[in-house]
């Protein structure tokens, strides 16, 4: 569906989420061209500040428990095939794993020279009380009014507009949903939207689409250490053919670094050329691998440090370096490495 007479073009790329779900008899569902036929019936989406919008709908539209890799592909070939005829794209999904698509689409579509900008909302926009009439209308806007100043990976909720590989969901039923522990919001849509420049992503317009990492070609996997975690838990995720590892540790990235057989475990998994990356547990701050015995056992043993990267971030980026086909020396520097946004270096 379409407006007309409106001059930037953007493209909604609707994968399912609760923002466009009916209420039936067994809780709610996605049903094709039902949010369609409800922002039909809005004025508000036809209004002069709303941009003019096409809707490219995923069949099966999605639960974001279902996202694999396959369908991180899927979005980022509907952005690249529809590059040239739009200003800006607006991908529709669920809350659940917003976080994890927004960090592997920033980092799968290669020279992105627009902005691709991620919501979803707690309600349905079929409720009466609802959050997803003001998440989809003000992502409009930002991307009809802002398109110019903003290229790469975005995702908005609840009034903030945030660096999509620096999110992570830490409500499940509040509206404000999501946190960006570790860089603040890059946007505020009070009574204007404004935009802080310093914290958008720097950006070329390089003159073709993106080119895009097809992320399905890696095997990833994460672990959080909890204590009394035995290492043959460890060692079962550590097997062939995994290539790379979150390793989501304790504190500044601690483990227990006196179980010997845990450390073994590391020890033989990164001999094989397993990527381990440490990521820090609590919500804010960064894993250093330098700060404390145990985390610098870890490093002894083989494991990088992710700095402040969030766990879903981190994941994706091994998804990524491993799809590239990179050899795994590469991928263990390239991790420690801020390659779109989405980590903060240590201080050397
Ligand atoms: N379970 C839903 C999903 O992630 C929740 C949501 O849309 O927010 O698709």
């Amino acid at each position: 569906m379409a407006n007309t007479s409106k001059k930037s073009r953007v493209l909604i790329v609707y994968t399912g989420g609760t923002i466009g779900m009916a209420r039936t008899e067994d809780g709610y569902k996605p049903f094709p061209g039902y949010l369609t036929q409800l922002m039909g019936q809005f004025r508000a989406f036809s209004d002069s500040a709303v941009p003019e919008y096409e809707v490219h709908q995923f069949d099966p539209l999605l639960d974001s428990s279902d996202m694999t890799p396959s369908e991180w592909v899927r979005i980022a070939c509907a952005v690249r095939d529809h590059y040239d005829d739009y200003d800006g794209f607006l991908v529709l999904h669920g809350t659940d794993t917003m976080a994890f698509t927004a960090s592997a689409l920033s980092f799968m579509l290669e020279n992105l020279g627009k902005p691709v900008l991620l919501t979803g909302s707690q309600i349905p926009l079929a409720e009466t009380r609802n959050d997803a009439r003001d998440n989809l209308l003000t992502s409009l806007v930002i991307l009809g009014q802002h398109h110019q100043d903003l290229a790469g990976v975005y995702l908005f909720f609840a009034d903030r507009l945030y660096r999509g590989n620096r999110t992570t969901k830490t409500h499940s039923d509040d509206f404000q949903a999501f946190a960006s522990p570790n860089l603040p919001p890059v946007g505020q849509a009070g009574i204007d939207i404004e935009i802080n420049r310093d914290l958008a992503l720097p950006f070329d317009r390089p003159k073709v689409p993106p080119s895009i990492v097809e992320m399905g070609e890696a095997t990833v996997a994460a672990f959080r250490i909890f204590p009394g975690l035995k290492a043959e838990y460890l060692s079962s995720i550590l097997k062939p053919p995994v290539q790379g590892v979150v390793l989501e540790c304790f504190g500044a990235g601690n483990a227990p670094a006196a179980n010997e057989k845990f450390m073994q475990a590391l020890a033989d998994a990164t001999a094989r050329g397993v990527v381990i990356v440490a990521v820090t547990q609590p919500m804010q701050g960064s894993a250093n691998l330098d700060l404390y015995a145990n985390g610098h056992a870890l490093r002894e043993v083989g494991v990088v440090g992710g700095y402040d990267m969030t766990a879903e971030a981190a994941l994706a980026k091994l998804f990524y370096l491993f799809a590239k086909g990179l050899p795994s020396e590469e991928v263990r520097r390239l991790v420690q490495q801020n390659l779109r946004g989405e980590l903060t270096p240590e201080p050397s």
